[in-house]
């Protein structure tokens, strides 16, 4: 097997620089891995900490399973006819064998390819910094720290997850992967992973964003990546919702329909998803298991973590590692997932079996939900406006070991003005809420006098989303209420499973 530079290499740590410097120059690779199209891994990331300590870690080499130190562990997926459990062959049309076993694992680590590693070493580590500025600007004595996945080629977490699930796809034959896309994010990501393994891309995106955000479609197209609006007239399902509405904004779980109805129908094609799967949360732990060792490194341990959730994915791969320490004793960090008001299905939705999309096609999944049809106000997080919650996630939150709170876009643009106005970095909209709640939580500590640790997920930059601080900065961006009405249509139309003894109430 080709050797990645980054395990292989011989660097001594005095080969390390320390300081200001950030980038090791360029190194030979002597093994070059021939299935990579791309000779990656000729970045070595010297000051991983960045501006929060100068001592270099290494990425992680295993995902953690949180679901191995669960003594309660999460109800099982079933199968939307039957009702009955899904068993790996159900999912056999939609994912790879690999990633199906991951699905269902109780393994506590599992070794992350080095092929994969290889790749990740483009970007990984991903810095942690300390927000002096912005603990100055808000005078308070809490240190914030946050850790900046918007160094990756497609500028957000996504790509921890969408390079693993392309290379085991390739690894398993596949040469066609479908999937959807909301804000462009995750069709961005998997464009751009397919584009190093050489597979064939088809993104299906939300109408709303596909006409709003066309320079995210021109990314995914530039990695080479077909896209389509959704609903489109390509498959059953956007024909259906089309009839209905011709002029349908779109959603996700509409998206979603559409994309798995294609990978079911063709026997050459597989699906991937961005979030919300226990094997996409697992792949993003690699954030959560950096940020421990980085943390370690300049001896701090935080007090609150802090992210956002649409689907849960990159809240799970920054928190389920801190989590873990917290089973164990060693800290005890309160842990806080932020959602917006237009969409909170942690703060508002029901606990119960419902689908991943409009059409219930998707195994039913226990979840916290708004209901599988309900269609969120267009607010400018596009990657938040998911009916659904992961399953892991809402396990987690019944158990008692995260809380959950909801805030209005305009408050978060509003910090996201203060952090790009002194951390330099402008968000994208879906940050912005881990920002607002950051410094809620920064403002608490200056009232206490408490200097907490927060520990924020900085999950992406705004480099694409302008078109939202264009609205804010002209004072036209307004708050979207929860549809309490609407809600209580959708949550009227989730399946009902008295039978099994697993009643949605
Ligand atoms: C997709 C996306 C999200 C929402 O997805 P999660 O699975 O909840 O992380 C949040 N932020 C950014 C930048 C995204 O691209």
């Amino acid at each position: 097997m080709a050797q990645s530079l980054f395990l292989s290499t011989n660097l001594s740590p005095s080969r390390y620089i320390q300081g200001e410097e950030q980038w090791l120059g360029c190194f030979a690779l002597k093994t070059k891995p021939s299935h990579l199209k791309l000779s990656s891994g000729c970045r070595i990331r010297a000051n991983a900490v960045c501006n929060a300590g100068f001592k270099p870690v290494e990425i992680p080499r295993q995902w953690y399973n949180l679901i191995a130190d669960l003594s309660v562990k999460p109800p099982p997926s079933l199968h939307p006819k039957t009702f009955e459990p899904v068993k790996p062959e159900d999912l056999s049309p939609l994912f790879p064998d690999e990633l199906i076993k991951q699905e269902a694992s109780t393994d506590q680590f599992i070794d992350i390819p080095e092929e994969v590693l290889n790749v990740y070493s483009l970007w990984r580590p991903t810095p942690l910094i300390r927000a002096k500025r912005l603990e100055k600007l808000l005078d308070t004595p809490a240190r914030i720290y946050y850790k900046y996945e918007g160094v990756s080629p497609a500028g957000s977490h996504k790509p921890n997850t969408a390079v693993p699930q392309i290379w085991y796809n390739a690894q398993q034959g596949v040469k066609n992967v479908v999937t959807e896309t909301g804000a462009g994010q995750w069709g961005c990501s998997l464009a751009f992973a397919c584009s190093l393994f050489g597979l064939n891309c088809e993104v299906w995106q939300v109408r709303a964003s596909y006409d709003q955000k066309p320079y995210r479609k021109l990314m995914m197209q530039t990695w080479g990546a077909k896209v389509h609006p959704s609903p489109s007239t390509l498959t059953e399902a956007g024909r259906k919702i089309l009839l209905l509405d011709p002029s349908s904004p779109g959603s996700l779980g509409i998206a979603i329909s559409e994309a798995v109805e294609v990978a079911a129908t063709d026997a050459d094609t597989k699906y991937c998803l961005g979030s919300v799967l226990n094997h996409v949360l697992l792949h993003q732990t690699v954030i959560g298991e950096e940020c421990i060792k980085q943390m370690e490194a300049i001896g701090e341990t935080p007090d609150i973590i802090i992210g956002c959730t649409g689907g849960g994915s990159n809240f799970a791969g920054l928190s389920f590692p801190f989590i873990r320490e917290k089973l164990n004793g060693k800290i005890n960090p309160l842990i806080r997932a932020v959602e917006p008001t237009a969409c909170p299905s942690l703060t508002k939705g029901v606990y119960a079996y419902d689908y991943g999309d409009t059409a219930g096609m998707t195994p039913l999944m226990k979840m916290h939900t708004l209901g599988h049809d309900f269609i969120p106000d267009p607010i400018h997080a596009g990657g938040l406006r998911y009916h659904g919650m992961a399953p892991l996630i809402s396990h987690v939150y019944e158990l008692g070991y995260m809380e959950a709170i909801a805030i209005p876009q305009t408050e978060c643009f509003q910090g996201a003005i203060q952090f790009a106005r002194s951390e330099g970095i402008i968000p994208a909209p879906e940050p912005t809420h881990a920002i607002a709640a950051t410094i809620k939580e920064a403002l608490h500590c200056r009232e206490t006098g408490e200097s907490k640790v927060i520990l924020m997920a900085m999950c992406g930059h705004g480099h694409f989303d302008l078109p939202a601080y264009d609205k804010y900065l002209q004072g036209a961006m307004v708050d979207l209420s929860f549809a309490e009405e609407k809600v209580k249509a959708s949550l009227a139309r989730i399946p009902q499973l008295v039978s099994r003894g697993e009643a949605n109430v």
